[in-house]
């Protein structure tokens, strides 16, 4: 019987396989990598860097080398640690795009096996699906109703039939160009999108049809979310202003004091403490790092503007088999035609033939080398019961008619020495359809099927049916049937979905199952999965309703059974048309819809299609539930790390660009040279990239409900706080450096002043960590890199000032235990300041929601 399917084309060994992959290098097409140089270049034209480059070209002209010389090794400095973390960004999104690269099933060592697209080599046998993405150039050596979409390639995009190659082009493949139907060739990048088959690799990576054409496979969309494309507008905005304004200011100081290098050094001092470049790394860099956690929590992020809006969710639509349960079934009741329904060991005593019959005709009607564990579980009843090797290899698959999402059955029609039979299997009530099933068998039938599901089974029935003549009727529903009986399998719940539903309830988010299967099955184990269990609806009730009334009855049922996947798309628009943020699952190739128009579309990694993955925003690759709200959980925490990085970012430029501004405006000696921002800016930007992203999340992360997705970034107690945090910053240093060249020389004013300001920028790191925690608390958590940043720029403070010849370049001179002890003292006060003003907010805050 498998000889009219998958002919015994044998695949590679491993240690072949192995060292073809040596020799023809990894299945990758020329990819989008961006590398070192285009990010140094990148680097270079930020403005912030043109202008530091302009004030060290300054020095040197006018003849000051040793300032000129400090400052190129300070832009020097400054581009190692941006290439370095924008390598390391890059990095991690360029090994998320491999994760997310397609996987095939492949023949190694005559096991069927699921490889990464990349390890792919010429020779490999690969067996394709419906859903799968085609990933190398290949000969077909079996096909089964294929149809392939190569659009990808000619631009139609009609599905186009195939069959398999004759031994002779087996033997010598010459392919064409793609396009073109009845063909036995399949290239790299297509879709299967109906049937089965398998082909043997002719061409991988660049040497595929489409690696010549050098046309990358879109793997992960890096585009911008909403919120960040404002937020570049906004930086866009401020740095025009910024650098009028500081224009401005150096034309007003040059002509009023007569001195173009102070005032034009000043100017790009002010220019470069306005830049608001810092938002950019963050934008750039908390979503990329965000992926990378994600992946670590089994969730791989395929378009990076969703990790902001996983943090939103409001309503998770879920799969349930596979997803909340494990996906491994076992057969554990049966009830056959007019017996009623019982456990497997009773109904082996009652009637084992008749059970031994069901088991039978169950696993025909199956596939015969099934992947999906319900028609595993039913071999295996089959194998328990009887002995049905010996009678199926007598026996000749002659048709097969699919499942699908409207039939809920199949069916298999096999060639038995010189007579024909139907094997069907499916949903009960698609059975009873076809049995024609009426009157008191139909109520027994119903009363078993209830019975069962009750118990959280999933219930299949099983029918036989005779032909008679030798042409095959068009549709299954033209056999006549018999009911045979039902077989319930268990499917235990992963032990993780309690807990999950427990955090999905506590953070306020809405959790619908929606299932192809029986409601009371739907209810069973929504009922062990500990969901609040507010009504049901299935499909047929969701057919009569139009989209107001399935509006307002979504609201309150939250166990949808029976659903088609078009339903399923009708059930994300009617949440979405109530302002649900909605995250769903999906698998199927009919999920694609759906998926695509939920907010964020999740696709199963292990049983999903490779058509869903691309339709969603995250691959879930553990298929499991819990790591969505793990997900979630993290979203939330990247999200509240991003709000506290600005807040901090917005904060210490106050201080900065006034004391870069006053005195030049004042006449007085000037704090901030562009050398001295440029060390600010070598504290900040590392802090509010690393520091701030490896925060944990606030202990009550999962608590809140979801963030309202219209809400802003900065809500205005928030600006509020981060202006007062930065006015009195500002007061502290102007006033400590206006004291203090009152006593001191210039040199040793500018020292105390920037000291000043630098404890302050580390006091104001530490207090923004955290919205509600105090510092004594953040500062235990496991987050050491704030402090790792804040000594090693108290370090390099010290060595500046007090070791000889390096304070010159600064303006600094040494300064005396007194004044040391006195800046120590304003960078305490000025954490306590932040701490308390910041408790106050959140005290206000609790009080204003
Ligand atoms: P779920 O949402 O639980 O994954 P599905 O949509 O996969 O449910 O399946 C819906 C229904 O279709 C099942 O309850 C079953 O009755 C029927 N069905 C699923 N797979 C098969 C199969 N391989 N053969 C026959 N019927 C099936
Ligand atoms: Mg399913």
């Amino acid at each position: 019987m498998e000889e009219t399917y998958s002919k015994p084309a044998s695949g590679l060994s491993t240690a072949e396989a192995a060292r073809r992959l040596a020799k023809e290098g990894p299945n990758l097409l020329p990819s989008e990598r961006r590398y070192l140089s285009a990010i140094l270049f990148g680097t270079l034209r930020q403005p912030a860097f043109l202008l530091l480059i302009a004030a060290s070209f300054l020095y040197l002209a006018l003849g000051d080398l040793h300032e000129g010389l400090v400052l190129m090794f300070m832009v020097c400095v400054t581009i190692g640690v941006t290439l370095f973390q924008e390598g390391k960004t890059e990095h991690t999104l360029q090994s998320l795009r491999d994760l997310s690269s397609p996987r095939v099933l492949v023949v190694r060592d005559g096991q069927q096996v699921r490889i990464a697209g990349r390890d792919l080599v010429a020779g490999d046998l690969m067996l394709l699906a419906e859903g799968d993405r085609v990933a190398g150039d290949a000969i077909l050596t079996a096909t089964r109703n294929l149809q392939v979409d190569e659009s990808l390639l000619t631009g139609e995009s009609w599905p186009l039939a195939k069959r398999a190659a004759t031994p002779g082009e087996l033997d010598n493949p010459k392919p064409g160009a793609p396009g073109g139907e009845a063909l036995p060739f399949l290239w790299s990048g297509t879709m299967v999108v109906q049937g089965e088959a398998s082909a043997k690799v002719v061409a991988t990576g660049e040497r595929s049809e489409i690696g010549k054409i050098g046309k990358s496979l879109q793997s992960m969309d890096v585009g911008q979310s909403p919120l960040q494309q404002e937020i570049t507008r906004l930086i866009r905005l401020v740095a025009i202003a910024a650098v009028g304004f500081s224009v401005l200011v150096t034309a007003a100081a040059a002509i009023l004091y007569g001195d173009w290098l102070q005032a034009t050094l000043a100017g790009i001092a002010l220019s470069m403490s306005l830049l608001p470049e810092e938002y950019a790394v963050i934008l750039a860099v908390f979503p990329a790092i965000g992926a990378w956690r994600l992946s670590r929590a089994k969730v791989l992020t395929r378009r990076l503007s969703a990790i902001e809006t996983l943090g939103s969710v409001s309503v998770l639509c879920t799969d349930k088999t596979g997803t909340l349960t494990q996906n491994r079934m076992t057969v554990t009741h049966a009830a056959l035609a007019g017996t009623g329904a019982f456990t497997l060991a009773e109904m082996l005593r009652r009637s084992s033939l008749s059970l031994k019959k069901v088991a039978q005709i169950a696993s025909l009607a199956s596939k015969q080398q099934p992947v999906d564990p319900m028609e595993k579980a039913f071999h295996e009843l089959a194998r328990e019961t009887g002995d049905v090797s010996q009678t199926s290899r007598a026996d000749l698959l002659l048709h097969e008619y699919p499942l699908t999402s409207e039939t809920k059955a199949m069916c298999n029609i096999w060639q038995r020495n010189s007579e024909r039979m139907a094997a069907a299997k499916g949903a009960p009530e698609a059975i009873a359809r076809l049995c024609k099933l009426d009157g008191d068998e139909y109520l027994a039938m119903q009363q078993d099927i209830v019975s069962l599901a009750q118990q959280g089974l999933r219930v299949l029935a099983v029918a036989e049916g005779s032909m008679q003549g030798t042409d095959l009727p068009e549709k299954m529903e033209h056999i006549g049937f018999s009911y045979l009986g039902l077989l319930g399998l268990s499917d235990p719940l992963r032990p993780e979905i309690p807990d999950a539903m427990q955090q999905c309830r506590a953070a306020h988010i809405r959790v619908i199952m929606i299932t192809g299967d029986h409601p009371d099955t739907a209810i069973s184990i929504a009922g062990k999965a500990g969901m609040s269990i507010d009504g049901t609806l299935t499909g047929k009730e969701i057919e009569l309703l139009d989209d107001a009334q399935l509006r307002l009855r979504i609201k309150s049922a939250n166990i949808c059974a029976r659903i088609t996947p078009d339903q399923k798309l009708r059930i994300v628009q009617s949440l979405k048309a109530d302002g649900e943020i909605v995250g769903m699952t999906g698998d199927g190739v009919n999920d694609a819809p759906a998926l695509k128009a939920a907010h964020v579309g999740i696709a199963m990694g292990g049983r999903g299609t490779d058509v869903a993955r691309e339709a969603a925003s995250l691959v879930l690759l553990d298929d499991n539930f819990a790591s969505i709200v793990q997900g979630i959980r993290l979203g939330r925490r990247i999200f509240a790390n991003m709000q506290n990085a600005m807040s901090y970012i917005l904060a210490i430029h106050v201080p900065i660009a006034g004391m870069a501004f006053l005195p030049v405006v004042l006449g007085w000696p000037l704090l901030l040279f562009p050398m001295h921002i440029a060390f600010l800016q070598l504290i900040i930007d590392p802090a509010c990239s690393l520091a701030f992203e490896n925060e944990p999340s606030e202990h009550d992360t999962m608590l809140q409900p979801p963030r309202s997705p219209t809400a802003p970034l900065f809500n205005r107690p928030m600006l509020l706080q981060a202006f007062l945090h930065g006015s009195a910053a500002w007061a502290m240093t102007v006033t400590s450096y206006y004291l203090a060249s009152k006593h001191l020389p210039e040199a040793q004013a500018r020292a105390l002043g920037f000291s000043v300001l630098v404890l302050i920028n580390i006091a104001l790191i530490f207090s923004n960590l955290s919205r509600r925690r105090s510092v004594l608390h953040t500062i235990r958590s496991a987050n050491h890199i704030p402090l790792a940043v804040s000594l090693t720029a108290a370090a390099i403070l010290g060595f500046i000032i007090y070791i000889p010849g390096l304070g010159g370049a600064f303006g600094f001179e040494p300064l005396g235990a007194p004044e040391f002890v006195t800046v120590l003292a304003i960078g305490a006060a000025s954490l306590m300041f932040f701490e308390a003003t910041k408790i106050l907010f959140a005290r206000g805050m609790l009080r204003a929601s």
